[in-house]
This record gives structure tokens, sequence and C-alpha cells, in this order.
């Protein structure tokens, strides 16, 4: 059975999409720990990331670099803090998260909460910033 990040990657699912080449995806987490919040992912369904091939992982950074840099022109922030967790949802993903400070990145604080309107404006200044 498709995980819902392949649902996804597929269009079955609706997100706030970031980037998307042959074999990588990049989308807005719906329960964001801060603004700019986002998820990489390989297409290939893989449950645990250390069971990604070499070549796809190398790759997974490469593609959330440019995200990432995309990111911290947009929110600002002192660095793009990088968590795998994994725990949720079975398909190999990296965070990508703002960080202004380091219980930023504390997974079990209160998720932030947005607008429809502030996703959609978020994904096209992001988008606008990817190069
Ligand atoms: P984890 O597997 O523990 O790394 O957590 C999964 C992450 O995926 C959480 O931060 C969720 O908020 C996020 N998430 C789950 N479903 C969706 C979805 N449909 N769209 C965007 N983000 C999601």
């Amino acid at each position: 059975m498709a995980t819902i990040f392949s649902k996804i990657v597929n269009g079955q699912i609706p997100c706030y999409k970031i980037a998307e080449d042959d074999r990588y995806f990049a989308f807005l987490d719906i329960n964001p720990l801060v603004k700019g919040h986002t998820l990489v992912i390989p297409k290939e369904e893989t449950d645990y990331i250390f069971d990604v091939d070499d070549d796809t992982l190398g790759g997974m950074l490469i593609f959330a670099k440019r995200v990432a840099l995309a990111i911290e022109k947009v929110i600002p922030c002192k660095r793009i803090g990088v968590t795998v967790l994994g725990l949720e949802v079975p398909h190999a993903h990296i965070h990508l998260i703002p960080l202004n400070r380091e219980s930023d990145i504390n997974f079990s604080n209160e998720r932030v909460k947005l607008t429809e309107e502030e996703y959609k404006q978020l994904v096209e200044d992001i988008r606008n910033n990817l190069v």
C-alpha cells in the first residue's frame, strides 16, 4: 500500500509543494514546528532513511540543500536545521526547520497554525527563491 507521502507525490493527496524533480519532492509540513518547516522525500518508497541506497541518499541531501537555501531567504532565521525522525510516516524524509534558537527544533513543542492564505504565500515566496 502506498504511503501518505507517495499519495502526495502522485497527486492523490494535496500538499503545499515547494519543489520536485524526477527523484525527489519537497513540500511544507502540514503541522509545522515553525513557519517554513519543510519535508524532503525521495519519490521511491523506503521506510527507513538508512535503508535508502547511497546514491539516492546523497542526492536527497543535495536536493534538500537547494530547498533550504530558498527557505532561509524567506524566513528570518540563523540556520536551517536538519532532522530525521520517521516515527510517524514510514517513508524516508528529512525535516528542514528554520532555526533561531535550539528549542525551535524540539518536536514536543506546540505547532504553529497557518492560514490557507499564509501557506499559499509561503509556497510562492519559497518557490520564487529556488535557484
Ligand atoms: P515523522 O515521521 O516522525 O518524521 O513525522 C512525520 C511528519 O510528517 C510530521 O511532522 C507531520 O506533521 C508531517 N505530515 C504528516 N502528514 C502530512 C501531510 N499530509 N502533509 C504534510 N506533512 C505531513
